[in-house]
């Protein structure tokens, strides 16, 4: 029986033809680039796309990059996937039909080539880098001043779209840096039980077969996935979507023809559950020490651990596993990238904590320790091997 009678549509690439409940970040966003899009070269427009996983960040701005039109050209690039400032400049220069040298040359001089080339090519770009805390602030800023460069570029030709989970990676840049870039925020709230029940509803009408399944399949998904109060793992869009596609599938190798309540909780068992041995494996060796650090320092029974404790472990584990330990910056965006996956949890201090000044605090929500500790210490000691 196909009930998924477009699966395309349950891909990251798919762009929903409307976003429901982001039309007001839609045009925030396009509100900062209007007036370099109208008239090239006018001045340099910055924005700061911020929200949780799964709150539609990438998916509003690849909808926004689709009405970017020539002269302008749209670049897009996952520092997630594009994690070095090599890498990065490489994937922009060939979006923007520019060659620039793999190696060999500093960053300054890539970025020289890069600006000439804009210029002598006389091009207009948009660029956005995609979940941008996995950059280290002295990478960020790179790119953040590079479209002040108007000496060397001409003119103003760059615009810029920065997305991160939260606006702390603005505080870490250098004061001069994070007064070029400004506070052009544009906010994306973790999604309602509402909304996200329209988000499902537009996908089922896209993907599922008409009559597959019941309104009241999608409220249940939206019951367990929306946002509420002090849940810092709801309102993920992406999390509902994934299960209304397992549950199709699951409804599929059945055999029926339609989506039954059993269904979704098979589905949303596979997806809920903990986090997935193939999301651990993928970590880079010294994210999961950092990990086994975070669990370590859980362990003596308090529910958040600070940053500055988990450090201290972690080079205890670097110790015991031969290592050397990587560098405080590595570690951030280690840090970021455990977060990121929904792994660990992060949020700042608050007054009345007990802790002096603005410290960062971690802590694992999903996971029993025993379970997790046991799983990356093997996986360490199998990737050492
Ligand atoms: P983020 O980048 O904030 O982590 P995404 O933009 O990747 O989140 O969204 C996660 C998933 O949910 C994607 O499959 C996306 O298509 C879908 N999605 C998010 N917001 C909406 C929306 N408003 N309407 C339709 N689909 C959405
Ligand atoms: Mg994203």
């Amino acid at each position: 029986m196909r009930i998924i009678v477009r699966g395309d549509a349950f891909s990251p690439d798919f762009i929903p033809p409307a976003l429901p409940h982001r039309e007001e970040q839609l045009k925030q966003l396009s509100a900062y680039m209007r007036s370099f899009l109208d008239s090239p070269g006018s001045f340099y427009p910055r924005a700061v796309l911020v929200g949780r996983q799964g709150s539609g960040k990438t998916v509003t701005l690849r909808s926004f990059g689709g009405s970017v039109k020539p002269p302008v050209k749209f670049a897009y690039v996952s520092c997630f996937i594009n994690r070095t400032f090599t890498a990065i400049v490489s994937s922009l220069a060939q979006q923007l039909g520019i060659v620039v040298p793999k190696r060999g040359l500093s960053r300054d001089e890539l970025v020289n080539v890069f600006l000439e080339q804009m210029r002598d090519k006389d091009l207009f770009a948009i660029v956005a880098l995609d979940d941008v805390f996995n950059l280290a602030p002295d990478a960020i800023s790179i790119f953040i001043r590079m479209g002040l460069e108007t000496d060397k570029l001409g003119t103003h030709r760059f615009g810029l779209i920065l997305v991160s989970h939260t606006p702390d990676f603005i505080d870490a840049l250098d004061p001069s840096t994070r007064g070029i870039l400004g506070k052009p925020i544009v906010r994306f709230p973790p999604y309602t039980r509402d909304q996200i029940f329209d988000i499902l509803r537009q996908r089922a009408e896209i993907a599922l077969a008409p009559g597959s399944y019941d309104e009241d399949i999608l409220d249940m998904i939206a019951d367990i996935t929306g946002a509420e109060e002090g849940a810092e793992n709801k309102g993920d869009a992406r999390v509902a979507l994934d299960i209304l596609y397992r549950a199709a599938n699951n409804a599929e190798s059945d055999g029926v023809s339609r989506i039954t309540p059993e269904h979704v909780r098979r589905a949303s068992k596979e997806v809920l559950v903990g986090i997935s041995s193939d999301i651990l494996k993928g970590l880079p060796l010294h994210a999961k020490l950092l990990l086994l650090a975070i669990v370590r320092a859980l362990r003596g029974g308090k529910p958040y651990v600070t940053f500055g404790e988990v450090e201290e472990m972690y080079k205890v584990v670097c110790e015991e596993f031969g290592q050397k330990p990587r560098t405080h910056s590595q570690l951030w965006a280690y840090l970021g990238e455990l977060r990121n996956k929904g792994i660990v949890e992060t949020r700042l201090n608050k007054k009345g904590e007990g802790l002096r000044g603005r410290t960062t605090l971690i802590s694992i929500g999903t996971e029993p320790l025993d379970a997790l500790e046991k799983a990356i210490t093997s996986m360490a000691i199998e990737e050492l091997r």
